[in-house]
């Protein structure tokens, strides 16, 4: 069974949906792996390493696909119009494409167009036994920590309180807007770095893990976020009155933080706005805002996706996307793990191959289409 990993061809991505250890295991299963050369490169992994590991190396995309009945990658294949290479039409029909895979309605169709069984990891359930192959929380996990070192990095003075014998330096202020898995760890990685921590959250159980990682919670309570949690164990999207009972308690903070790191996400929706222009004009000059949720749209108003900024009052607003490639060896390590983890779980060894029980809770989660038709629940017409 021919395994493909392509180059990520997107102009953000530094990831890699294979690395040489995780090539090695593919193999011991059973696969002949092919990686396109200079797949691994931006992550740290050079084509050597996979040579080393047993893989193929092919020159181009073309040649790593040819024949390839699993694919591997982390964005979502290139289509006609997309960027230079139309990576979609060179993937065999029948073949399994496992990765992030945009999945919206419109991709499902091109993947069911395209003949090709889409696996869309970011839709994979948030079930105890799905933990090991949680793309989003792997990611997510290592955006947090990113943010923090990149806001440290922006800061113009220190994290920690630095006593010296020409005086002391305070500790920085930091507010974490969003305490979910990248807050949490962003909370996490600001306390080790000496600052001062406090985080808002709508969720109760986040407050709570708020405290238990020694920050201080900030925020508004009331009969609505009681409620704010989805079965699935997501934020609801707040009313416009909760969201302004909200911003004034984040108002009275937000004037004395040096830091600021927006991670707040509700799912399928923009994100909410919770840093307006206001609150930014009240901030010191030098103060830094990093908004991890710009994908989304951002926490702040003023983010601008993509870009970094500094404001007419020197506050300094890194937008970027795509957080986790920010930190791509560590982040395609975990990644390429999450990938492995869920086609070991679906192994069968007698065949070397992935056996996909339509019935099973992960499958029907994760998978877009089938047979050259759309199957997930959220995107099947009528
Ligand atoms: P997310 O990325 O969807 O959102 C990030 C955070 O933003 C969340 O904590 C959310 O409550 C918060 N938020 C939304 N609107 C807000 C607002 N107006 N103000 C302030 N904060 C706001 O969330 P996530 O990191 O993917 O985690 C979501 C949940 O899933 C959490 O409860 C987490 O514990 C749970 N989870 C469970 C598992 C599992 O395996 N059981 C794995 C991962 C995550």
């Amino acid at each position: 069974m021919r395994l493909a990993v392509l180059k990520e061809r997107r102009a953000d991505e530094a990831r890699v949906a294979a690395t040489p250890e995780t090539a090695k295991k593919l193999i011991a299963m059973g696969c002949q792996v092919a990686v396109e050369s200079g797949a691994g490169l931006s992550a740290g992994y050079p084509d050597a390493a996979y040579a080393e590991a047993g893989a193929e190396l092919a020159p181009d995309a073309g040649a790593a696909l040819a024949g390839a009945a699993i694919v591997l990658k982390v964005r979502a294949p290139l289509a006609a119009g997309e960027g230079t290479l139309d990576e979609l039409a060179l993937i065999p029909r029948g073949a399994l494409v496992i990765g992030t895979m945009g999945a919206d309605k419109d991709a499902a169709g091109r993947y069911a167009a395209a003949g090709v069984d889409a696996a869309a990891m970011e839709m994979l359930p948030r079930i105890t036994r799905a933990q090991s192959m949680d793309v989003l929380s792997s990611q997510a996990n290592l955006a947090g920590y990113r943010a923090v070192v990149e806001a440290a990095g922006a800061f113009d003075r220190a994290f920690p309180m630095l006593m010296t014998a020409a005086g002391t330096i305070p500790a920085a202020n930091v507010l974490v807007m969003g305490a979910g898995v990248a807050g949490l760890q962003a909370i996490a990685t600001a306390r080790r770095l000496g600052g001062r921590v406090s985080a808002t959250d709508v969720r109760p159980a986040a407050k709570e893990e708020i405290k238990s990682l020694g920050a201080s919670f900030v925020g508004y309570e009331d009969e609505e976020s009681k409620a704010a949690q989805t079965s699935g164990g997501y934020a609801k999207a707040m009313s416009p009155e909760f969201l302004a009972k909200q911003a004034e308690v984040v108002a009275g903070a937000i004037a004395k933080m040096d830091i600021v790191v927006c991670t707040a996400l509700v799912q399928g929706r923009r994100a909410p706005t919770l840093v307006t222009e206001a609150m930014v004009a009240s901030m010191k000059p030098g103060s830094v805002i990093v908004d991890i949720a710009s994908d989304a749209g951002g926490n702040c108003a003023l983010t601008q996706p993509g870009e970094k900024v500094v404001t007419p009052n020197g506050v300094v607003i890194l937008g970027y996307r795509n957080w986790p490639a920010r930190i791509p060896a560590a982040a395609s390590s975990l990644y390429t793990r999450n990938l492995l983890t869920f086609l070991t779980t679906f192994w069968d060894k007698d065949s070397s191959k992935p056996v996909l029980p339509a019935e099973d809770e992960l499958v029907r989660g994760v998978m877009l289409t089938r047979g050259g038709q759309v199957v997930h629940p959220n995107f099947v017409a009528g």
